[in-house]
């Protein structure tokens, strides 16, 4: 073997030997990752421990059903794993209850939906083209398909959620569940008005998290589990966990939560996610956490600040996560546009529809960038500028010259903060 690659999990080199095909793969990824500025909103560098965790044969395992009542024998090292992440979720969060099975954000979601509401039945949820996501009833996912879905929206001048206009559209409509959290959306929710507007029409308030629910647990932002009968987020955002998701409830609703995952929605858990998601929980009570995700926030609030310096406006003016929604129509590139060459340029985000946008969704009037891996690599504020001019530069790079020298000035830029140093 002439190099051995860094890999974060056991025994790479029986991939190498059985599928040099898919260890290639595996290899280059890693290069992709090292090699330029990984700006997507919803993607993190996870630990070791929770890579090692997913490579491990808690993988092979069958454990439909939960802790000492599993459908399959040979649960008791699995259960374990089950227990003490449920236990952490509920210390951190400071819940009632904890599921840790879900598979991901959707199926959480989809999840929720079967604990708490019948299919026809109404739902109020922040519209897509405004920053909430597929499974809040866009017509092609099964929420829009199989609920009556009412959408709200942010206000046209300030960009923020219209509260009144919730509130209005809550009493015209006293739908089942009102859903509030985003994809796309900069500001802090007011979980309490929220609250408010569902306890005055009887709704359940479930609060997708998704996106910050990292931030919650590092302790940059309030939390929704106060206000929320439900509580759904996926783990592999800013919380830098396994892929998957998970549930928070209030204890009079965890039986019908725990019913909706399985055997409503899923069958058999991923025991290697479920455990993979009970380190992740373990690192985000850290003080190195709490560490990390004020600086997710800061360097947000500097990134959007320097890109308005650039002249590429953020929504809402800025940011409160660890997000920024930027609309370009003043500098006259599409967001489809500036995602192909910044990528181009080795700097990796992606197109997002405005609050308002003129252009289709394939095509966009924004862009969206986050902070969440550029943070776990260790760059701060001053770090923010450099980026902002080299999204800038690739951004009106529209016949490519640039393209090469900027992508070197991202790899120099990267070499100082190595995701996954090598061994
Ligand atoms: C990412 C996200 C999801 C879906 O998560 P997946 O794991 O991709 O299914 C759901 N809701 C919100 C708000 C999200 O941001």
């Amino acid at each position: 073997m002439t190099q051995q690659p860094q890999f974060w999990g056991p025994d790479f080199g029986a991939l190498q030997t059985e599928d040099p095909e898919i260890a290639d793969v595996v290899v280059s990824e890693l290069e992709r990752l090292r090699g330029g500025l990984q700006l997507i909103a919803s993607e993190n560098f996870t630990s070791p421990a929770v890579l090692a965790t997913l490579g491990s044969t808690l993988s092979n395992k069958y454990a439909e059903g939960y802790p000492g009542r599993r459908y399959y024998g040979g649960c008791e090292e699995v259960d374990r794993a089950e227990l003490i992440g449920i236990q952490r979720a509920k210390d951190l969060f400071g819940a009632e209850h904890a599921n840790l099975q879900p598979h991901s954000g959707a199926s959480a979601n989809l999840a929720a939906y079967g604990a708490f509401v019948k299919p026809g039945e109404k739902v109020l949820a922040m519209s897509l083209p405004h920053g909430g996501h597929l499974t809040h009833g866009s017509k092609v996912n099964f929420s829009g398909k199989w609920f009556d879905v009412i959408s709200y929206g942010v206000r046209e001048d300030d960009e923020l959620i219209d509260y009144d206009q919730v509130r209005d559209l809550a009493r015209e409509h006293r739908p089942t569940m009102i859903i509030c959290g985003a994809t796309a959306y900069p500001r802090l929710i007011d979980f309490a008005a929220f609250r408010e507007i569902a306890d005055e029409v009887g709704a359940i308030l479930m609060v997708d998290a998704a996106h910050f629910v990292g931030l919650v647990a590092g302790k940059a932002i309030p939390s929704p589990v106060p206000h929320a009968d439900v509580v759904t987020f996926t783990t592999h955002k800013v919380l830098r966990g396994p892929r998957g998701g998970m549930i928070l409830c209030r204890e009079e609703h965890a039986k019908a939560v725990d019913k909706a995952v399985f055997p409503m929605m899923q069958g058999g858990p991923l025991m290697h996610s479920v455990a993979g998601k009970a380190v992740a929980l373990r690192e985000a009570a850290s003080a190195d956490f709490q560490r990390y995700a004020s600086q997710v926030v800061t360097n947000a609030q500097a990134l959007a600040d320097d890109l308005a310096a650039e002249g590429m406006r953020p929504v809402s003016g800025g940011t409160d996560t660890h997000l920024a929604l930027i609309d370009l129509q003043e500098v006259g590139v599409t967001g489809a546009e500036a995602e192909q060459r910044t990528g181009a340029a080795g700097i990796t985000l992606n197109k997002n529809a405005i609050p308002y946008d003129p252009q289709p969704p394939a095509v966009a009037s924004g862009i969206r960038v986050g902070t969440p891996c550029v943070t776990t690599q260790g760059m701060g504020t001053a770090d923010m500028k450099g980026i902002a001019s080299l999204i800038s530069r690739a951004v009106r790079d529209a016949d490519g010259s640039q393209a090469e020298k900027i992508r070197s000035e991202v790899e120099e830029l990267v070499r100082a903060f190595p995701a996954y140093p090598r061994g």
